[in-house]
């Protein structure tokens, strides 16, 4: 997967954080092929946002942290979702037919 944003350690850190506090109450939803949206934690913050992979595999979010940074705790936590959310294909099982 490819970064789309520059971060420091320190607040790839934060983020990740604050992304698994999202899945842990569970607040990632698929809405449609490419689209999730985030439900607001309560007393946390108010706002659900929505979250979009675009064509080119990077993502965006409406929140203001994507629009300062181009990356934020929605997208981190929905490329988790994502993640856990996929099965492994497994090469060994293909089959092949022989003339
Ligand atoms: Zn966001």
């Amino acid at each position: 997967m490819k970064e789309q944003a520059f971060l420091t350690s320190e607040s790839r850190q934060r983020m990740n954080d604050k992304a698994n506090k999202f899945l842990e109450r569970g607040c990632i939803e698929q809405n449609g092929d490419n689209a999730w949206i985030c439900k607001p934690i309560l007393g946390y913050n108010i706002h659900t946002y929505t979250i979009q992979k675009l064509p080119d595999d990077t993502y965006r979010c409406n929140c203001q942290g994507f629009h300062k940074n181009k990356y934020c705790s929605h997208i981190e936590a929905v490329r988790i979702f994502i993640s856990r959310n996929t099965p492994v294909t497994t090469e060994s099982q293909r089959t092949f037919a022989y003339a």
